[in-house]
């Protein structure tokens, strides 16, 4: 074997398809040197996934990098619906928009999606190295007192850039690389899982997918998302890509028992697929005119047992889970993977959290992947479905929605599907108060945080200041725009505290300000980040607070108004406050804005709710602390 690199490397990656090239930006984002390597020479020109659900495109907004994807996506409009060749209705795919900012998910091809992330990595100065594969690895107790520390072999080809499937060994060159931690983001087939025994459980499907991408002739008119069932039962996805091509997918025959797949592959045609298609789009006429992709792929429904091996080695990704494409879930839920992951090893390879504490949290991804499996099955499960009543489904379905939407403003499409729903159980992270009731489902710990307007406070423009403030954006000319809650929630690695105040800051806001003042000091000097943050933020601070206050009273005391003014002038994350003038915003946080009815919630940094408790008072202060201290290690002086 080939002499090991001396130096401990912090992070390898494996495999740079969206979910290694997210992590590698997100941990180099977080000044944690990375290498990340692809035994493939560049990004895979055909792409796969094709959407980006409203939960990733918040997660680009905290990570400072959505508007790159916003620039080159499509917004995900209306489906249009096709039975028999006839138009039955298109309904709208949009949230409602008090939901989340992105009211709607975003088209954008994965190769797309992979180029951006490559090129933000690029400008760290990180290269993805192509042509390396992953052929072992390992995880290796340390002597005399060294840490223990991943050992992995990888080769590259050395005759050509490629690495051919049964070289010689002579053609290779060979490294062993040492590093703290592994990620393996290296597919559904990934070498690191077997390397490591990590069962993956779950079904192979019999049903095989024909994929296409291209330019065609028909008579249903692709102009936007389309589905069309035909007379075969079979249903064809139609999503146009741009510069006039469409991908379509439609449903192939079964697997026929002992079917050699490799040889289907082989022999498939574009004319068979053009056979395909012609009978769901009968009595529609389809014809392909240039093929960019044809394929034809097996399904499976399968998670890793475990995704964190002896906590160095972790499975992101199709390494972790795959499922069918239905409602588009797989990218996505890699791409969280890396997000939970990264904030992690960012804090442990800072002496900011044990190792043993922090990093098997990452198994809480488990259940983000179980739910993934479970809303794609039943996605699938509904397009298959046959039969008069799955019919009058559908049809209603798609004749009511467009009449919800007039009357209603917004169709409430599945937040499932846009993975607004994503939870975690308690753990570590997600720690329930130790003596305050549970509170409802919704406001449970662990949940996503959740988004909502805010308003700027200001002093109005007649009165003097030190008397009289308001918030009353309605009828005062607004000197700033209202604000999303979630522009708040910036940065990979920042817990951010908010202090919903409910009716206490007309009363009490001296005391709410000294309580804050006093304990974000302390905590300040307590857990500083050492890396250098490459997010976009100069300063180091791992907590950011925000003061969300009810609407202002006029019987609001002086020193309070005063020590409002004081707050609102504040930077952003440093106690600046902001009114929630519907009370909104703290119902949606579970607290209300009368009767003192305020609290405390920490969101994590991967935009979670990590803790929350009532009262702004003391004691409140003081149990936030308690979850901090559990979680962080107090750095030394
Ligand atoms: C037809 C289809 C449609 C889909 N549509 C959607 C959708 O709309 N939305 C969605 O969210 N998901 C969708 N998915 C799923 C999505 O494509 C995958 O979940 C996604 O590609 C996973 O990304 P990844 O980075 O984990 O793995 P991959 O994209 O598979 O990347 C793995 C990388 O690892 C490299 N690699 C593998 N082994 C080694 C090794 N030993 N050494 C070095 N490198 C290695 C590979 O070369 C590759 O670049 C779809 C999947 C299919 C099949």
């Amino acid at each position: 074997m080939p002499p090991a690199t001396p130096t401990l490397l912090p992070v390898l990656i494996t495999g740079a398809g969206p979910v290694g090239l997210f992590e590698a930006l997100l941990l180099t984002q977080l000044g944690i040197p990375v290498r990340i390597i692809d035994r493939e020479i560049a990004i895979s020109p055909y792409s796969r996934a094709l959407g980006l659900h409203c939960r990733t495109m918040e997660i680009f907004q905290f990570t400072g990098i959505i508007d790159s994807f916003l620039d080159r996506g499509k917004p995900m409009t209306n489906v249009s619906y096709y039975r028999n060749a006839r138009l039955v209705g298109s309904l709208p795919v949009i949230q409602a928009p008090e939901q989340s900012r992105f009211s709607t998910g975003m088209f954008l091809e994965q190769a797309k999606t992979s180029g951006i992330l490559l090129g933000k990595l690029k400008e760290l100065g990180v290269e993805v190295e192509y042509g390396w594969e992953l052929l072992d690895t390992k995880v290796v107790d340390g002597q005399d007192g060294e840490e223990e520390y991943v050992e992995t072999m990888i080769r590259r080809a050395l005759v050509e850039a490629h690495v051919v499937d049964g070289g010689k060994d002579k053609e290779y060159e060979t490294q062993v690389v040492r590093s703290k931690y592994l990620v393996a983001c290296d597919g559904g087939r990934s070498t690191v899982r077997h390397k490591i025994n990590i069962d993956f459980p779950g079904r192979s499907l019999t049903q095989k997918i024909l994929m296409w991408d291209g330019h065609c002739e028909c008579d249903i008119p692709f102009t936007g998302p389309t589905a069309v069932k035909g007379p075969n039962g079979k249903t064809l996805f139609v999503v146009p890509l741009g510069e006039g091509i469409v991908r379509i997918g439609v449903e192939d025959n079964d697997l026929t028992p002992g079917e050699d797949f490799d040889k289907t592959l082989r022999d498939l045609t574009i004319e068979y697929f053009e056979s395909v298609v012609n009978a769901t789009a009968s009595p529609a006429k389809f014809k392909v005119t240039s093929t960019a992709w044809l394929t034809c792929f097996k399904l499976n429904e399968r998670r890793a047992d475990h995704f964190v091996h002896k906590n160095r080695i972790f499975l992101a990704g199709d390494a972790a889970h795959i499922h069918t494409p239905s409602g588009g879930q797989g990218m996505n839920t890699g791409l969280q993977d890396a997000h939970n992951l990264a904030w992690k090893l960012g804090y442990v390879l800072n002496g900011l959290a044990r190792p043993e504490v922090l990093l098997p949290t990452y198994e809480e991804r488990c259940a983000m992947a179980d739910r993934a499996i479970r809303v794609s099955s039943h996605i699938m499960a509904r397009n298959r479905a046959q039969g008069v009543l799955a019919d009058l489904k559908m049809y209603l379905v798609f004749l009511l929605a467009p009449l919800i939407a007039r009357f209603t403003g917004s169709f409430f499409f599945s937040p499932e599907v846009a993975m607004l729903d994503v939870k975690y159980e308690k753990n570590i992270v997600n720690r329930p108060h130790d003596t305050q009731p549970e509170p409802a489902t919704e406001h449970k710990v662990g949940i996503r945080a959740k988004d909502g307007i805010l308003h700027p406070f200001y002093a109005t423009a007649t009165s003097s200041p030190s008397t009289t403030v308001a918030a009353n954006t309605k009828d005062k000319k607004d000197p700033e725009p209202t604000l999303r809650l979630h522009s708040l929630l910036t940065g990979v690695a920042r817990f951010h505290i908010l202090v919903f105040t409910s009716d206490q800051l007309t009363t009490d806001a001296k005391d709410i300000t000294t309580l804050l003042d006093s304990h974000v000091t302390q905590w300040r000097s307590r857990w500083t980040y050492g890396s250098t943050l490459q997010d976009g933020y100069v300063d180091k601070d791992l907590l950011k607070v925000h003061v969300i206050a009810g609407p202002p009273s006029s019987s609001s005391s002086a020193a309070s108004n005063t020590t409002l003014l004081e707050m609102s002038k504040q930077e952003v994350g440093k106690g600046k406050v902001y009114i929630d003038n519907d009370g909104q915003i703290h119902k949606m946080y579970g607290f209300a804005v009368t009767k003192g009815q305020g609290g405390i919630t920490v969101v994590r940094p991967d935009a979670h709710v990590g803790f929350r408790v009532h009262g702004v008072h003391e004691q409140s202060w003081k149990d936030v602390d308690s979850y901090f201290s559990s979680i962080l290690v107090t750095q030394p002086k």
